[in-house]
């Protein structure tokens, strides 16, 4: 009931702007897959649309006009995107949120070792995971060094095909006899996520030479020495570049749907927007979700909170008010993924409440676990004029929770925006494998996704 096949309707020609869509996400995702590459692959297409940096507007003192573009950067792992309207700032903005972080292992901070001929990373993964699925595939590093004189060195090796790829093994199955018998937690345990990096020795070298031949390489490439591991920020993902899933293309396979498949078209809602909207428009990409919206980079900082008041400031409006007002009067698709229904394991969905895939862009009206504990319930006033956005515009949508009642259940951003009294709701789409180093995600759902953002920006109030 009320759900239906988005495949069903396409025409020939939507269906080749869906298929257009779908290939300029899945270059996004392959750009991105840490939270800063995903900030400096939108910092790049802003600016290709002609947004500017909010900074440079605030040291110029330059007052915005209704039509203006600009962004914010925040400390390179964030980005807010902003498009003027002609209505004053205090009427609110429409807003589109969601996270850039995405599940992963990161390297410890004295990571390097050596045992039995061989080099390692010791790691500490981040976000939710079964540890198992991260053993014995192809992996990738990316990330930051920062040395001791401040100059940053990034990394990205395993992503060109003539890169090599790092990898953790798993234990063979002939000696696994204890191993099979464990429970999946325990299976790989979080101590041995340690990331084969090499094997050749330094010749000559008696005292740790694998190590030691390491330290040469990192030292020759990367000018780092082993130190520097203390000011760095490398995460481990999965090596290689999303992928056409399905005989019919109808799917997409890649690493960090969640979030960014909800991230990219928010962002490309905005960017894509014509002319001068009423209300202001908004993206905000955010970091570190997936360990509960913390430290300055997460919703929970202030930081989106500040970036308005800077904009309410170059709007004309320095008051605290204003900017109260703005938010308060705002209203936001915080977006996330959705379990998406799998037939493998339907015996923890809730068939007709569950995200069915190519059904559509998806609503949670609340999430959270147990007795809706964590969750922003959206009021059903703000869910009747968000279904008469999505009718009036021909969009497909479907409303869901994650999984049965006491299932389990996971948080979103919501409810951190809800706190300035705006209303929001749960947006996404279904993704299957959620957390798994490759996700899968409908291609339907995908541009229903960014058609419901663009109705959203034009007609929400
Ligand atoms: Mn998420
Ligand atoms: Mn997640």
């Amino acid at each position: 009931m009320f759900k239906k096949n988005a495949w069903e309707n396409y025409s020939d020609a939507e269906r080749a702007q869906l298929e257009g869509f779908a290939q300029k996400y899945r270059a996004f995702l392959d750009a991105g897959k840490t939270e800063r590459e995903c900030v400096q692959e939108a910092v790049r297409q802003a600016e290709a649309c002609g947004f500017t940096n909010l900074e440079d507007a605030i040291a110029s003192s330059h007052r915005l006009q209704p039509g203006d573009k600009v962004y914010a950067n925040w400390m390179g792992k964030c980005i807010m995107l902003f498009k003027i309207g002609t209505a004053p700032i205090e009427q609110g903005m429409n807003i589109l949120g969601a996270h850039i972080d995405s599940p992963r292992i990161d390297i410890k901070q004295n990571p390097l070792y050596e045992d039995g001929g061989l080099g390692y990373l010791d790691t500490h993964y981040y976000g939710g995971i079964k540890k198992y699925q991260w053993v014995a595939i192809p992996l990738a590093m990316h990330g930051v060094v920062v040395k001791k004189t401040g100059e940053l060195v990034n990394v990205v090796i395993g992503e060109d095909e003539s890169d090599p790829i790092v990898y953790i093994s798993d234990l063979l199955v002939h000696l696994a006899q204890d191993q099979m018998s464990k429970t999946a937690s325990k299976v790989i345990e979080g101590e041995n996520l340690n990331v084969l990096i090499g094997s050749e020795p330094l010749k000559g070298e008696e005292k740790e030479p694998v190590k030691a031949a390491l330290l040469k390489l990192l030292a020759d490439r990367y000018g780092i020495e082993e130190e520097d591991f203390l000011s760095a920020e490398l995460e481990i993902v999965p090596a290689g570049r999303s992928r056409d899933l399905g005989l019919d293309r109808s799917m997409i396979a890649g690493y960090g749907h969640d979030d960014r498949v909800c991230a990219y078209p928010s962002m490309a809602a905005v960017l894509d927007h014509e002319g001068v909207p009423e209300r202001t428009l908004c993206a905000i990409l955010t970091d570190k979700e997936e360990i509960g919206s913390v430290g300055a980079t997460g919703m929970g900082a202030n930081y989106f909170e500040n970036t308005v008041a800077e904009l309410c400031a170059l709007c004309g409006f320095e008051s605290n008010l204003v900017v109260r007002r703005c938010l308060r009067n705002s209203a936001m698709l915080s977006s996330d993924v959705s379990a998406g229904f799998d037939p493998l394991y339907a015996g923890v969905f809730e068939k007709k409440n569950a995200a069915l895939l190519g059904h559509g862009v998806c609503f949670n009206k609340f999430t959270g676990r147990g007795g809706k504990s964590g969750s922003n319930d959206a009021n059903p006033e703000y869910m009747a004029q968000i279904r008469r956005i999505m009718d009036d515009n021909g969009v497909d949508f479907q409303t869901a929770e994650l999984g049965k009642v006491d299932a389990g259940g996971g948080g979103t951003i919501a409810y951190i925006c809800a706190k300035y009294g705006m209303n929001v709701i749960d947006a996404g789409i279904a993704v299957l494998s959620m957390h798994a180093p490759w996700e899968v995600i409908s291609k339907a759902d995908l541009w229903e996704e960014y058609k419901c953002y663009c109705a959203f920006l034009k007609d929400a109030r």
